[in-house]
């Protein structure tokens, strides 16, 4: 088993970005917690499909910094997301479609959104879209499981899309900046542990050590909200822990954040 060479630094933040609303509702903050309680959240089939199939996803070879080899990574990662979230959701009996994809080397205008600060994946619903962001933090630390994780994320994000969970999160009501951070960061947390469960599903075929894998758990870690000071994705350590949910169910029924209680998706100390 060979394992891969590390970065000399931890990643800088595992920051993903989803394209929805950029700012936040100007309507008083109130300080209760608030329980998620549409069916189409937490009681999607889903949660009771199963474990993702045990698939072989070999990584291709990565030269750190090279765009064109990045891209040569991730397109056939993209094509295993495909085919095991296809089988997946035909067992959840939902509708699937592969989602576009762009890369892209500099922030600029994307979907109709600014490119968010510090992203390095974008998901744009309306157009179906998965857009990396192929910046040198990104490529690199190409070698490292963070690309895999940049895009398994994304592509848990058009799971959502595909899967109505997306449409209901913006059909739920809010009565302020906390309880709309909150259900932002269950969204997030959510396709965060998809990108676990898919990881997972495809560990055994992957040329890795189990060092690997706790060293993207460790940059996760010191990621999160605590460097953004922006309350929607949460802080590092729950995002982690999503994150190794996913990846030790191998699918998706241990990511329903909906259900989960408030410190399961708790954000960093204001
Ligand atoms: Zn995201």
């Amino acid at each position: 088993m060979i394992s891969r060479k590390r970065s000399t630094t931890l990643s800088a933040g595992l920051l993903t970005g989803l394209c929805l609303a950029a700012s936040a509702p100007g309507i008083p903050a109130t300080a209760a917690s608030y329980p998620v309680k549409r069916a189409a959240l937490t009681r999607s089939p889903l949660y009771t499909s199963g474990r993702l199939p045990a698939a072989r996803c070999p990584e291709k070879p990565v030269t750190p910094g090279s765009v064109a080899s990045a891209k040569r990574y991730v397109l056939p990662l993209l094509d295993c997301l495909g085919a095991s979230w296809k089988t997946q959701l035909a067992k959840a009996r939902i509708r699937f479609s592969e989602p576009g994809v762009q890369f892209i080397t500099r922030p600029g205008r994307v979907c109709g959104h600014s490119w968010p600060k510090n992203a390095q994946g974008l998901y744009c619903p309306s157009q179906r879209r998965i857009v990396i962001m192929l910046d040198k933090h990104l490529t690199r630390q190409a070698e490292d499981l963070f690309l895999m994780d940049v895009i398994a994320h994304e592509y848990g994000h058009h799971v959502q899309n595909l899967s109505g969970i997306e449409a209901a999160f913006n059909g739920l009501a809010y009565r302020g900046k906390p309880e709309y951070y909150e259900q932002y960061r269950r969204l997030e947390l959510q396709a965060e542990c998809f990108a676990g469960a898919f990881i997972g599903s495809v560990w055994d075929s992957l040329d890795r050590t189990s060092d690997d894998w706790d060293y993207l758990l460790e940059a996760t870690r010191e990621s999160g909200d605590e460097r953004t000071k922006v309350r929607d994705h949460g802080k590092g350590r729950t995002i982690a822990n999503w994150l190794s949910r996913g990846f030790k169910a191998a699918g998706p029924g241990a990511c329903n954040t909906w259900g989960a209680g408030a410190a399961m998706v708790a954000s960093a100390p204001a």
